[in-house]
């Protein structure tokens, strides 16, 4: 995206990727591109430094299909030709298969999977038909900046290549060499520990459920995170879980176990594994000021997960107009990160003091317990994300059952409000 812009703007631009063809997507990611301002683990609407994400509207037209990335002006959109699938809702199942929705009907689209490859692609094709160079199979190796310009690297095969520009975009996703070259993660410690993704990529998956919604089993017997499953276009679908580098869990093996002995084993009674892909992850804070120098960072590479496609793409376009801005004698690197500073739920107070009072149900509950949880949720007809709804149901989940609360949320605070009520 900051190719495609920078190119229409006048600059001469030149993109490598280290792939061998541009449209291969070969970090794992769910593909959901989301509609509204809700995050990963709370739908709540901030108003301190995240309330400036970017979000997504879907002009559905065939192969014409436009996505508008908001609030940005049109010369934004990006057109999509590639395959969709439907999301009207998430779904979390307990081991007997009580349930808890995300929203209460399935009555509207949460947002529509997509074909990264696709999406990738015509991005592609739509930066050369803007002017730019492509380069794929190449990979940059070596980052320099100077006064006036940024000195790359570039590797091709056996071949090396240095290139000169006065600015660059990196964009080159997580645990990036680049930015440690360029002191761009100094005092940017690991919080936690790394997290490790493998979703397995399969046809022939028999439930009408999947359909519709993005499903996630909570099974703690099986596994004490959630097992994934939803669409994966085009007419595939992906079934994932996640554990921490180093554990003793053997992803592969949790996932065969389920597809072959859970009470949803039947869903994949007929379907096959197509392949499998899968990623690893740093649980530690975004960059601050992503803009410095010559250099601008978007994307994963400043911010792990949170940034989601479209923001990465919203995060292209803005680098673009802040190279612009600085080309032109402006402070583009303060405009930049004065966008970025305002755009991520990590730097919302607000957004992470929601996020932080629940545990994940099965890293602390048992099977047992979690079918009791799930009923109760599913009776009472509560619905939401769970660092949502567990909360703002805590009177009464202490007050009903009190062990089960107390391993979610902690010993029973007097000032605990129940929002719900
Ligand atoms: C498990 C998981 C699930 C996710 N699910 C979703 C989801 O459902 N919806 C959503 O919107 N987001 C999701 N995300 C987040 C989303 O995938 C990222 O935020 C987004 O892809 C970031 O884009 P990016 O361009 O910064 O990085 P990437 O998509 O990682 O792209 C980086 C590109 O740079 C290339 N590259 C890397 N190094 C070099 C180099 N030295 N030289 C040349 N090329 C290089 C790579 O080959 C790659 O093509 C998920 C993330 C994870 C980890």
């Amino acid at each position: 995206m900051a190719a495609r812009t920078a190119s229409r703007q006048g600059m001469q631009v030149l993109v490598v990727e280290k792939n061998k063809a541009f449209g291969i997507a070969r970090r794992l990611c769910s593909r959901l591109l989301r509609l509204g301002a809700g995050g990963f683990q709370s739908d709540i609407e901030v108003t301190d430094a995240g309330h400036r994400k970017i979000t997504i509207t879907i002009e559905l037209d065939g192969e014409r299909s436009v996505l508008h990335l908001k609030p940005l002006p049109p010369d934004a959109d990006v057109r999509y030709t590639g395959a969709w699938a439907a999301s009207f809702n998430d779904t979390w199942f307990s081991p007997s298969g009580f349930k808890l929705h995300h929203k209460p009907t399935d009555d509207h689209f949460t947002g529509l999977i997509i074909d990264k490859d696709a999406l990738l692609a015509g991005m592609a094709a739509e930066c050369a038909e803007a002017g730019c160079e492509l380069r794929a199979a190449t990979q940059a190796v070596a980052i320099e900046d100077g006064p006036d310009s940024v000195t790359l690297e570039l590797k091709s095969g056996d071949t090396r290549a240095t290139v000169r520009a006065r600015k660059a975009v990196i964009a080159d996703g997580s645990f990036s060499p680049l930015l440690e070259q360029l002191d761009f993660n100094e005092g940017r410690k690991v919080v936690g520990v790394r997290v490790k993704f493998l979703t397995l990529i399969l046809d022939g998956v028999a439930s009408n459920y999947v359909d519709t919604h993005r499903v996630k089993f909570c099974f703690p017997s099986l596994h004490r995170g959630y097992i994934t499953l939803s669409q994966y276009p085009p007419g595939r679908f992906q079934l994932g879980a996640t554990t921490t580098t180093g554990s003793q869990v053997n992803l592969p093996t949790v996932l065969e176990h389920f597809m072959a002995e859970s009470p949803y084993a039947d869903w994949f009674a007929e379907s096959k594994v197509l392949g499998r892909t899968g990623c690893n992850m740093d649980l530690r804070p975004p960059v601050w000021e992503p803009a410095k120098g010559n250099v601008i960072c978007a994307g994963d590479n400043v911010a792990y997960g949170e940034t989601s496609i479209k923001h990465a793409m919203g995060c292209g376009y803005i680098a673009a107009h802040a190279m612009r801005s600085s080309l032109d004698g402006g402070n583009g690197n303060a405009e930049y990160n004065e966008f970025w500073q305002n755009s991520l739920n990590y730097f919302s107070k607000q957004y992470r003091a929601q996020i932080g009072r629940t545990k994940s149900i099965p890293a602390v509950l048992n099977d047992e317990e979690a079918d009791t949880l799930f009923r109760w949720l599913q009776d009472n007809s509560v619905c939401g994300l769970p660092q949502d709804c567990l909360p703002d149901n805590r009177n009464r989940l202490y007050a009903e059952m009190p062990g089960i609360a107390e391993k979610l949320m902690g010993p029973r605070d007097t000032e605990g409000t129940d929002r719900a009520a």
